[in-house]
Formats: structure tokens, C-alpha cells, sequence
């Protein structure tokens, strides 16, 4: 079973590596595929490049066993459509099962997502919530494909739709880039590394630290 966690990872932060440590154990995955987006399709465009936010991924995850940076949205044209992606590793890994991982406030945009239908055609998608959260009111498509049974995910390649509660960590990368624009320490929210990268390449500073930068 493989399990891809998507994202913009601008920056990666624990909120993000914790969760998909989790959810690989509790799974049981051979592999955590994080894949960060090149042109995300639903909000602005960020305001880092696509490689330095994939170098960021690589520092983050380079001592934990099973995770994999994967490259493939940045190598593809136009916006980085989640069943794209599906699609690709399908093509890839025909004989595996594929589970996609999105955290709640994802999930509550899922059917504005380019052809949402057919995410399930690829994957099961996993919705990784905060502990003793109530299901919401789901359209009859993704009522139809609620399981309850960690299981039952095993046995079949994808289809299916779980809710998966993970350690609530109110982390959001938003948070982490006003903080640097606000010169403050950002230390424990994110690995030391991703800072030290951030710093040395000037990274979500504010427009007047960034005029003061180019002076210097
Ligand atoms: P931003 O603040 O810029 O919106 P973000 O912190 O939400 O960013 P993304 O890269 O947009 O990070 O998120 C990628 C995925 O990780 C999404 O599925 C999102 O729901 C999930 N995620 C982000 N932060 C957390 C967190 N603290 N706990 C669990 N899941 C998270």
C-alpha cells in the first residue's frame, strides 16, 4: 500500500510530517509519497518556487525511513490536478493499492477538486481528522463510500473513503510565514533545518526586511 500526502508545503512543517508519520504506521504503508504541487489549482500561487518548496521536503524528510519526496507535479505543465497524480502512479503500480491522504479543511473542498469523482477510480482517500470529530453531511457519491474497518482499505486498491483521526497539531504554514515576516522565531513548529534554508535564502521576509535585504 502506498499513501501520497499532497500539498504546497510552503513550508513543510510538523503539522504535516507528524500526521503522515501516523497515518504510515497506523496503515501500514510501504511508503509515503509526499508530493509537493507546482500550480496549485484551487488557491494563489505561492509565493516560493516550486523547487525551493521541494528542497524544503527533502531536508524535512530525509532521516524517516519509508518517506519519499516525489518531483512529478513540478515536472508536469499547467495546474497540478490531484487525479493527474493518481492517475501517473496508477500507470506506475498497477498491482498497489493507493491511499490519499488530506487533512479536514481539504477535504471540506474535495468536490471542487478538477474530476473529484475519479480520485476514487485511482486511490481510496483518507480524511485525516482531529480526534472525536463528527463525520459531515456527505454528498450520496462519497456517502456510498464511507468505511469503517482500517482493514477492509487492505483488501481493495481503492474506492473507498476513511476518516482517520490523527494528533490534532494546530500548525499551518500560513502561521510560519508570518512569523518570519514578523521576525520571530518559528523554532518547534518546523524542522531546524527547513529554518536554517529559509534564512539563508531570505524566504518570507516582509517587504521592508526584503528592501533592507537588497540594500545590504
Ligand atoms: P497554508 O497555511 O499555506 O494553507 P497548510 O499548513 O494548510 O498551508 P498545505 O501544504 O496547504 O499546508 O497542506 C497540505 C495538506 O496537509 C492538506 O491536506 C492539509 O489539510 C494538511 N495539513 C496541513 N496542516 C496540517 C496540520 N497541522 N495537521 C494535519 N494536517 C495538516
Amino acid at each position: 500500500m502506498i499513501g501520497i500526502y499532497g500539498g504546497t508545503f510552503n513550508p513543510v512543517h510538523f503539522g504535516h510530517l507528524r500526521t503522515a508519520l501516523e497515518v504510515k504506521e497506523l496503515f501500514g504503508l510501504q511508503q509515503l509519497r509526499l508530493i509537493p504541487c507546482r500550480l496549485p489549482a484551487h488557491r494563489q500561487q505561492p509565493d516560493v518556487a516550486a523547487d525551493m518548496r521541494l528542497e524544503m521536503l527533502h531536508l524535512a524528510c530525509a532521516d524517516t525511513p519509508g518517506f519519499y519526496v516525489d518531483r512529478r507535479e513540478l515536472d508536469r505543465e499547467g495546474p497540478s490536478y490531484m487525479v493527474d497524480t493518481l492517475g501517473s502512479l496508477r500507470a506506475e503500480q498497477p498491482g498497489s493499492g493507493l491511499m490519499l491522504f488530506i487533512g479536514q479543511d481539504a477535504f471540506a473542498g474535495l468536490t471542487s477538486w478538477h474530476q473529484w469523482q475519479r480520485l476514487f477510480d485511482y486511490a481510496h482517500v483518507v480524511v485525516m481528522t482531529r480526534p472525536n470529530c463528527t463525520t459531515p453531511e456527505l454528498p450520496a457519491f462519497l456517502r456510498q463510500r464511507v468505511c469503517t474497518e482500517r482493514d477492509l482499505l487492505r483488501q481493495r486498491p481503492a474506492g473507498l473513503l476513511f476518516f482517520q483521526s490523527v494528533t490534532a497539531l494546530a500548525i499551518s504554514a500560513t502561521a510560519i510565514r508570518e512569523l518570519f515576516a514578523a521576525g520571530r522565531n518559528p523554532k518547534f513548529l518546523l524542522p531546524d533545518a527547513v529554518i536554517s534554508y529559509i534564512r539563508r535564502h531570505q524566504l518570507y521576509l516582509s517587504s521592508e526586511q526584503d528592501s533592507e535585504c537588497k540594500q545590504n
